[in-house]
């Protein structure tokens, strides 16, 4: 069986910015019309997004804000991260008219078949999938939706006109609480605890920076089920890697900045050396990509996203956490072990997608594919 979005993962497709919404101080939504095909979603998935940024070719995801249930229109809705490329990029240089390269839908923050209430706790640009989560919940189910939204201050608060309207438009059915920090300090586990009050059998989703995700999840009282959306956390710059005569004398230069996921089993890209193989140690990983097709010596522990550029290759990544799926590939022959995996369905797994930021070879050989 095909991957079920493999049209769409197959390649990026070009979308007009059709219209851009101030939503607070520095967030953002951009309204999308892609141009080849609809883009088939569900509620609290995400798109990958492909964008040069002063001559480098950048990846990062985004959530959609929309609902596919009651929106006709695909909205991202980006948040400016201090000091961050493609976010500042596109407020600051994406005007009505202009066109973004949009890949592969995916992601697994979704609804699941419940009658139990909708809890969503969300911090900063966290609300974006937990709007989207919730129109769609509120649109399709009986389900009540009560939603804690932290935020710095009231000038960063995103979707308050919208969550309003929907307040409105839901009566008794949704409840939107506010956190500002700016007049409570961070929200803390006691009113996370409180808010829940009598629906600890609510499913709880939760999105927002790393340290809010951890103080939410362990704060949540249960037994309802809890889905969290990392969006990731940046780690410094990897230091450029040496020339590996083995791949032919390409020098590999790790990506400037990987945002990266914070699940305790993932180790961030590590970066490759010109050291010979440790004694022992057979195999090759041979990849695909681009037209390219190159071989290294099979290192113990190593992801097969660090193989291919150890190879000289420069493979497509964002959250290298195992959460978005921009480093999809099929292993053709051998077999990998996926360390984390938050974006590939069992279908998947069974056609022998892997993500590479996380698959660690555990046979010999292998041979992945990225087209
Ligand atoms: C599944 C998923 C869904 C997401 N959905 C959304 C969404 O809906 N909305 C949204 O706003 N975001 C979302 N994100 C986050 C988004 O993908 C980006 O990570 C975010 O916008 C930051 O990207 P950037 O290019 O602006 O920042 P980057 O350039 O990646 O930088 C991030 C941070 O790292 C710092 N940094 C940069 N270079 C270095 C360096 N050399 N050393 C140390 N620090 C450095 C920057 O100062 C900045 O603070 C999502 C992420 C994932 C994985």
């Amino acid at each position: 069986m095909a991957r079920p979005t493999n049209v769409q993962r197959a390649g990026f497709q070009t979308a007009t910015v059709t219209r851009i919404v101030k939503e607070s101080v520095d967030a953002r939504t951009f309204v999308l019309r892609p141009h080849e095909q609809p883009i088939t979603y569900r509620a609290g998935q995400f798109c990958t997004f492909r964008v040069t940024v002063d001559g480098e070719v950048l990846y990062r995801s985004y959530s959609m804000s929309s609902a596919p249930e009651t929106d006709s229109e695909l909205m991202t809705t980006v948040k400016r991260v201090p000091g961050g490329k493609v976010s500042n990029w596109m407020h600051d240089n994406l005007t009505e008219g202009d066109e973004l390269e949009l890949g592969p839908v995916t992601g697994r923050f979704c609804l699941r078949e419940s009658a139990a209430p909708l809890l969503g706790f969300s911090g900063g640009s966290g609300i974006t999938p937990i709007l989207s989560l919730a129109k769609s919940v509120l649109a399709t189910t009986d389900r009540r939706v009560r939603l804690l939204c932290a935020d710095r201050d009231a000038d960063s608060m995103i979707f308050g006109e919208a969550l309003t309207a929907l307040t409105a438009r839901y009566p008794g059915r949704l409840e939107v609480r506010r956190h500002l920090d700016s007049s409570g300090g961070f929200l803390d586990a006691d009113a996370v605890r409180a808010f829940v009050g009598p629906d600890g059998h609510g499913e709880a989703y939760v999105c927002g920076p790393e340290a809010f995700m951890e103080m939410v999840e362990n704060a949540l009282p249960g037994p309802g089920a809890i889905y969290s959306e990392r969006f990731g956390t940046p780690v410094p710059a990897t230091p450029p890697v040496s020339a590996d005569p083995i791949a032919g004398g390409a020098a590999v230069v790790s990506p400037e900045i990987g945002p990266s996921g914070t699940h305790t089993s993932v180790s961030a890209a590590t970066p490759a050396t010109a050291a010979p193989p440790p004694q022992g140690e057979t195999g090759t990983v041979t990849i695909l990509l681009n037209r390219k097709k190159k071989t290294v010596p099979r290192r113990a522990g190593e992801t097969l996203l660090e193989s291919a550029r150890r190879a000289g290759l420069v493979p497509p990544f964002s959250c290298e956490a195992g959460n978005c799926a921009t480093c999809i590939a099929k292993v053709t022959s051998g077999h990998a072990t996926l360390r984390v995996n938050e974006a590939l369905t069992d279908d998947e797994l069974d056609e022998g997608y892997v993500l590479t930021c996380q698959a660690v070879p555990d046979t010999d050989s292998i041979t992945v594919d990225y087209e």
